[in-house]
């Protein structure tokens, strides 16, 4: 049996939107606003997976933004 994923949002998503793409509308496009680069990013495939609904972990600018957050606040708390 597989264990369940684990879908987190990322705390810097502004927007998502769902929405069909590709020849006879077969894919699925996401259309994500984010908040550390003020984009929006474009996910699309059969069955595209954004970071930003399911690891944001794995995003490169979620990971920029959360290590600028932990150095602010342990210079707040030194
Ligand atoms: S996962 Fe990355 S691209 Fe998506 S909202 Fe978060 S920081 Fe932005």
């Amino acid at each position: 049996m597989r264990a369940p994923a684990r879908h987190r949002r990322c705390p810097y998503l502004e927007q998502i939107l769902k929405e069909r793409a590709g020849p006879f509308g077969l894919l699925t496009r996401f259309k994500a606003d984010c908040h550390v680069d003020h984009r929006t990013h474009r996910f699309t495939g059969r069955h595209p997976n954004p970071p930003c609904i399911g690891e944001p972990e794995t995003c490169s600018l979620y990971q920029r933004e959360h290590r600028a957050e932990d150095e602010r606040i342990r210079r707040y708390t030194d």
